[in-house]
C-alpha cells in the first residue's frame, strides 16, 4: 500500500500509463472484493450515525456482489444534517482562508493517495473502465487543487476598489453563502461530488453532500478523506438515501443558502424551480444533460473523425454528459467515415471493466438496461441499427451489459434525436450544407459540448462561432466531445445544460460559491 500511496497519476500520464498502475490498480480490485458486503454509516456531524432502514448497493458489474449497505437517510437526518452545518459555518467561515486551503490540499492530496482503492471500488461501483475510474479520482483531488490555487492567486477575492478620497477606503470582499447542499449523479461519482464540495468548502460554506443512489461507495470515501484532512465535525455531512427523501428535503429546507446539482435536466430543472419558491433568491449551480452533436465535414481528416466519435460515443458506456449521441456527416464522405467507424467499433471488448482488455463494462442500473432495450426496439422500428442494438451475456457474470450501437437513416422528426438515451447508442444522418448540419446540430434543448472535424481553417472558424455549447472540440481524435480536465478545458453547459453559463476548472468557478460585499470606510 506505501507504494501503492506514492504513485502518482496525472492528465497526460494516463494516456500512456506505466505497467506499475495496471499492477497496482489489480491489487486494489482484489482487496475491494475482500471488502464487499460492510456496513457504511451516514455522517453528520462529525458522527457516524445509522438509519432505521438500509439498502445494498449490488455492482451492475455482476448484481449478485453486494458491495455494501448503506444508510436510507430519512428527513430528521436532513434536518440534523443542515442544523449541525448551520452551526458549524460561522466558526469555519471566520477561519483565515489560508487554514481552510491548507486542510482542503491535504484532502486532494489524501484522495490521491488512495487513488487505487478509490479506483478499483469506483470500476466495480459503476462499471467504470481502470483508466476511467482512476482518471475521475485524481480529476477530484485535481479540482480540489485548482479552487485552492484560485482562492490563493486572488487573495480570497479581496480587492481595492477606488476611493472618492484619501480618506475613502473601498474594498470589494467575497464571503461565503452558508449552508451548501451537493447533489450528485452516478457517472462521475468522484470528480462531480467531491469537485463541487470542495469548492464549496474552500469558499468557506458548511456542506451537506448527497451522492446518487448507485454511487453511495466514492462519496463513503470522499468523506473519510475530508474527515481524514481535518476538516471540522459539522462542516461536511454525508447523507445516503433517495433523491425523493434525502434530496427533496434538502432542497425544501429554509436553511440551505445554496445548492450544487449535477444530474438530469428534469431533476435539475425541478430544483431551480423549488428553490425558487423560498423567501429570497439563493443561488443554484445546476449542470443538466446533454445531447451532443458532432459535425464531420467533407474536408475532415476522416480517421480522426471515426476515432474520435467511437471514444466519445462509446466511453462509459455513453454515459458521460459529453457523450456524443448525434453525428452529421457530409454526404460525399459518409460511407467511407461508417466504414472506419463500423471497423473501430467492432474492436471494442464489453465485459468485467476491472479486466484491461475490456474498454466498455455495464451500464449502470437495471433502469439503464431497460431504456437500452426500449430505445433499440424504437431505433430499429424507424432506422437502421448498422452495429450492436443487443444486450450481451457475459460469461460468469450477471451484469447490465449492451452492445455499443450505430443507427443510421433515423428519420430526423424521430424523437430520439433530441432525447437525451445515456447509453451507449449513436445515430448517424448525412448532410448537403454544412449551415443544414448546424441547424440541426444546434436544434435541441441541450448545449454542453461538441465536435467538429475540418481541416479547413475558415470552416474551424464558422463552427466555433455558430455552434451553440460550451465546451468545443475541433479534431480531437482521443474524444470528439468528451474530456476535459481542470486548468485545460472548462466545463460547463449552455441552455439546457447549465444554470449560471460558467464552467467547471477554469476561471470564474469558485467565485460562485460566494456573495460579494462592497466596504467602504472613512476616516
Ligand atoms: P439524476 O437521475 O438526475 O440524479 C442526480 C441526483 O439527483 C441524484 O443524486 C439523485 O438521487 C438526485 N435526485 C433525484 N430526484 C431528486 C429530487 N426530487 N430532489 C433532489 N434530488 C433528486 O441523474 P443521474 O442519472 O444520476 O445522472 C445522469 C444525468 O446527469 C444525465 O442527464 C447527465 O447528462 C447528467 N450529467 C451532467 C453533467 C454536467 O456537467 N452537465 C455531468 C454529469 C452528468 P437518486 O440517485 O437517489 O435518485
Ligand atoms: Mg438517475
Amino acid at each position: 500500500m506505501s507504494e501503492r500511496k506514492k504513485f502518482k497519476v496525472t492528465y497526460s500520464t494516463l494516456a500512456s500509463p506505466d505497467p506499475l498502475l495496471h499492477q497496482y490498480y489489480d491489487e486494489a480490485v482484489a482487496d475491494a472484493k475482500a471488502n464487499f458486503g460492510k456496513i457504511y454509516p451516514l455522517f453528520i456531524n462529525g458522527e457516524e450515525r445509522f438509519a432505521a432502514k438500509t439498502f445494498a448497493k449490488h455492482s451492475p458489474v455482476n448484481l449478485d456482489w453486494v458491495m455494501g449497505h448503506f444508510q436510507y437517510g430519512s428527513e430528521q437526518d436532513v434536518n440534523d444534517a443542515v442544523a449541525a452545518a448551520k452551526a458549524a459555518f460561522p466558526a469555519w467561515s471566520g477561519r483565515p482562508w489560508q487554514e481552510r486551503v491548507e486542510i482542503m490540499r491535504k484532502a486532494a492530496d489524501l484522495i490521491s493517495d488512495r487513488l487505487f482503492e478509490m479506483g478499483a471500488n469506483m470500476s466495480l461501483e459503476i462499471g467504470k473502465n481502470r483508466l476511467e475510474a482512476l482518471g475521475d479520482v485524481e480529476e477530484t483531488a485535481d479540482l480540489i487543487r485548482y479552487n485552492c490555487d484560485a482562492v490563493a492567486k486572488n487573495n480570497n477575492f479581496n480587492f481595492q476598489l477606488l476611493s472618492e478620497s484619501e480618506k475613502h477606503h473601498n474594498r470589494s470582499v467575497l464571503k461565503p453563502y452558508g449552508v451548501w447542499a451537493v447533489i450528485s449523479p452516478f457517472n462521475f461519482p468522484g470528480a462531480l461530488a467531491g469537485g463541487p464540495a470542495g469548492a464549496a468548502l474552500i469558499a468557506g460554506n458548511t456542506v451537506i453532500l448527497k451522492p446518487a443512489t448507485d454511487t453511495p461507495l466514492t462519496a463513503w470515501f470522499l468523506t473519510e478523506c475530508f474527515r481524514d484532512a481535518g476538516v471540522p465535525a459539522g462542516v461536511f455531512n454525508f447523507i445516503t438515501g433517495s433523491g425523493r427523501v434525502v434530496g427533496q428535503t434538502l432542497i425544501d429546507h429554509p436553511d440551505v443558502a445554496g445548492i450544487t446539482f449535477t444530474g438530469s435536466y428534469d431533476v435539475g430543472m425541478h430544483i431551480i424551480r423549488t428553490f425558487a419558491q423560498g423567501r429570497y433568491p439563493r443561488p443554484v449551480i445546476a449542470e443538466m444533460g446533454g445531447k451532443n452533436p458532432t459535425i464531420v465535414s467533407k474536408k475532415a481528416d476522416l480517421d480522426k473523425a471515426a476515432m474520435g466519435v467511437m471514444r466519445s460515443a462509446f466511453g462509459l458506456q455513453g454515459q458521460k454528459c459529453s457523450a456524443c449521441s448525434r453525428v452529421y456527416v457530409h454526404a460525399d464522405v459518409k460511407e467511407t467515415f461508417m466504414s472506419k467507424l463500423l471497423d473501430l467499433t467492432r474492436q471494442i471488448n464489453v465485459g468485467d471493466p476491472t479486466i484491461k482488455e475490456n474498454w466498455m463494462g455495464p451500464v449502470a442500473n437495471k433502469g439503464a438496461f431497460e431504456d437500452y432495450q426500449k430505445f433499440v426496439a424504437d431505433l430499429r422500428a424507424a432506422g437502421e441499427i448498422v452495429h450492436g442494438g443487443e444486450t450481451l451475456q457475459i460469461e460468469g457474470l450477471d451484469g447490465y451489459y449492451a452492445a455499443p450501437t450505430i443507427v443510421d437513416h433515423l428519420p430526423l422528426d424521430h424523437y430520439l434525436w433530441k432525447h437525451e438515451m445515456f447509453l451507449p447508442i449513436v445515430t448517424v444522418t448525412d448532410f448537403e450544407e454544412l449551415d443544414d448540419a448546424m441547424a440541426m446540430a444546434n436544434d435541441v434543448e441541450y448545449g454542453l459540448t461538441a465536435g467538429f472535424f475540418s481541416e479547413d481553417d475558415a470552416e474551424v472558424q464558422w463552427w466555433l462561432d455558430n455552434i451553440e455549447a460550451g465546451v468545443l472540440y475541433v479534431n480531437r481524435a482521443s474524444g470528439a466531445t468528451t474530456g476535459a480536465w481542470p486548468g485545460y478545458q472548462s466545463f460547463g453547459g449552455w441552455k439546457g445544460s447549465g444554470s449560471t453559463g460558467k464552467a467547471a476548472g477554469s476561471f470564474y468557478y469558485i467565485q460562485q460559491y460566494m456573495h460579494e460585499q462592497s466596504q467602504t470606510i472613512v476616516d
